[in-house]
């Protein structure tokens, strides 16, 4: 990994040098980290050269939504993801990638993966296991009990038995899982088809295609499907306000199919910070890393020019460079990105409305009239459909309390909450030691097509007329072979998460350096 300083005189030295290929990829998220890794890889496996690979990052940090954090509490370091933090086991992209890197897995949430601590450690894993749900009880607020990881509940089980509501749902989320992790075994069995589009990536997967142009609530009450409405709204709806943010009656039926594997599997993060795993794939790739460093254009090149692509970014110190590239690979949303690319009508093309969101984590103690007297507290606590009232959901990441477990509810706890807007911690706490928040535009809205809705309030849909009838051109332009522009963020208006960035990434590397060709 090279980091650059100063960035021009670095630059002209390697386009004196470099005859290989050149390739800038802008993001060093999942998407970017796995455009440069299976790029290089790709290449490698048909004995082609490797290519140049430079990766452009504004931040200074690698993982974009991958990204965590760590506070200091009695001497103890404790590590948390402030945004994406876990993956299911049937992913088994990150899951290979995480083993071939040598990096340590625990069951989410791992908090002190760190800190060696096993008494704190295991003293979590006894106490936080059920569920609750934020409720209005007597012109007050509760919090009511569930019995378990709310999927697989006694409760839940009782309360649905019969109905059949609980079977079916799971079945149909095993089946949308199935169709996305069809890509696995094309790649492994190299029969993975090229495509240009994300609607033609999604003609052999019938179950995610139909799943797009339906919001969850519609697709699941359709005659063929009858799921009861209870149901919805206390078992779909939870599982797209914990991931999505969204409630059933908003999100598409792909994005309610994804909210519930990710409920219905075991979960991982990569101890110390899923970032580690994106940070492995540039450096092992190999591929430059230039942090601190902000695309703000990709034109074509002057006639004439040795590459077809002209690129030109701003470091964090103020230096404007402009190198040529012949491939540009886009691995960040490009409604947030800022970039102009050739035009400014690509912009709008490609643009869709992110859900902004706080996430607040908080050390305190929490109000112990919230909960029923007598239990433990609960793991992850949600409120119900259809509410802002006053956060989407509450994880108690980790008792903090040493002794006694039963004192946990009387001591201090590290929590992580996910709101539309700023929390004010004194509805949920009766003191708080620290906090932290971080504002993300975290995934798209994910509406079904056609739908034709804008959020008012994201200031990115007023700039942007939405067009959902199609999604967002992976090639936003192409200048012979392997050459090009290609853009990956698009497939986050399907679904958002790290192991389909990756996926995405892998898709569109092979359709930028080989074509359809292939
Ligand atoms: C709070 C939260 C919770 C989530 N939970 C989960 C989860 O549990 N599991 C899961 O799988 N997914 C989760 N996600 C979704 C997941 O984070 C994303 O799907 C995934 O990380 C997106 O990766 P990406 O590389 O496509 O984009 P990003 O991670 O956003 O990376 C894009 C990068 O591009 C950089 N960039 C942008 N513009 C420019 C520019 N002009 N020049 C240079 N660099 C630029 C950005 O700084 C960023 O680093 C969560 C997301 C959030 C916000």
């Amino acid at each position: 990994m090279i980091l650059l300083a100063p960035v021009a005189v670095y630059f002209c030295v390697l386009a004196a040098l470099s005859t290989a290929q050149r390739i800038a990829v802008i993001g060093a998220g999942a998407a970017g980290a796995s455009a440069a890794y299976y790029a290089q890889a790709e290449l490698q496996a048909r004995d082609l050269d490797p290519a140049e690979i430079h990766i452009f990052e504004r931040s200074n940090r690698v993982g974009g939504r991958a990204h965590s954090g760590s506070v200091v509490y009695n001497n103890q370091t404790l590590h948390f993801e402030q945004g994406a933090s876990m993956f299911i086991g049937k992913n088994r992209q990150l899951l290979d990638l995480a083993i071939k890197f040598d990096l340590s897995l625990c069951s989410h949430p791992c908090t002190f993966a760190h800190t060696n601590d096993v008494d704190m450690e295991a003293n979590r894993a006894s106490a936080l296991g059920a569920y609750g749900v934020w409720e209005p009880k007597d012109n007050r607020w509760v919090v009511r009990m569930g019995s378990g990881p709310f999927l697989d509940s006694v409760r839940m089980l009782w309360r649905y038995r019969g109905t059949g509501d609980l079977g079916y749902v799971r079945r149909r989320t095993q089946a949308a899982v199935d169709e996305f992790m069809q890509s696995y075994d094309d790649f492994n069995n190299h029969t993975a088809g090229v495509f240009s589009t994300w609607d033609e990536y999604l003609e052999d997967k019938p179950l995610l295609r139909t799943s797009l142009y339906y919001r969850a609530a519609e697709f699941y009450q359709s005659p063929g499907e009858r799921i009861r409405r209870r149901f919805l709204d206390e078992v779909v709806s939870l599982a797209t306000r914990v991931n999505y943010m969204q409630d059933v009656d908003r999100i598409s039926a792909i994005g309610a199919h994804i909210s519930m594997a990710a409920e219905a599997d075991t979960a991982y993060s990569v101890a110390g910070g899923n970032w580690q795993t994106f940070a492995n794939m540039i450096s092992s790739a190999p591929a430059h890393l230039h942090l601190n460093t902000t695309v703000r254009e990709i034109q074509r090149s002057p006639a004439g020019s040795d590459r077809p692509y002209a690129l030109t970014a701003l470091s964090s110190d103020g230096v404007e460079i402009t190198e040529q590239f012949d491939l540009v690979i886009i691995a960040a949303p490009l409604p947030l990105a800022g970039i102009r690319v050739l035009n400014e009508q690509h912009a709008k093309l490609v643009a869709a409305d992110y859900v902004h969101m706080y996430v607040t984590f908080a050390i305190g103690i929490l109000h112990n009239d919230l909960f029923p007297p007598g239990r433990d507290l609960p793991r992850l606590i949600v409120t119900p459909y259809h509410t802002t009232e006053p956060f989407n959901c509450l994880s108690i990441l980790a008792c903090l309390t040493q002794q006694d477990m039963q004192r946990c509810r009387d001591g201090p706890v590290l929590v992580k909450i996910f709101s539309h807007a700023p929390l004010d911690l004194s509805r949920v706490f009766s003191s708080v030691e620290w906090h932290h928040e971080q504002q993300w535009h975290s995934y798209p809205h994910l509406e079904p097509r056609n739908a034709g809705y804008a959020n008012e309030d994201d200031d990115t849909s007023t700039v942007f007329h939405l067009d959902r009838k199609s999604p967002p051109p992976i090639v936003l332009d192409q200048m012979g072979p392997a050459a090009g522009v290609f853009y990956v963020n698009g497939m986050e208006t399907l679904f958002s998460t790290m192991e389909s960035q990756t996926v995405a990434a892998r898709h569109v590397v092979r359709l930028a350096l080989f074509g359809k060709g292939e």
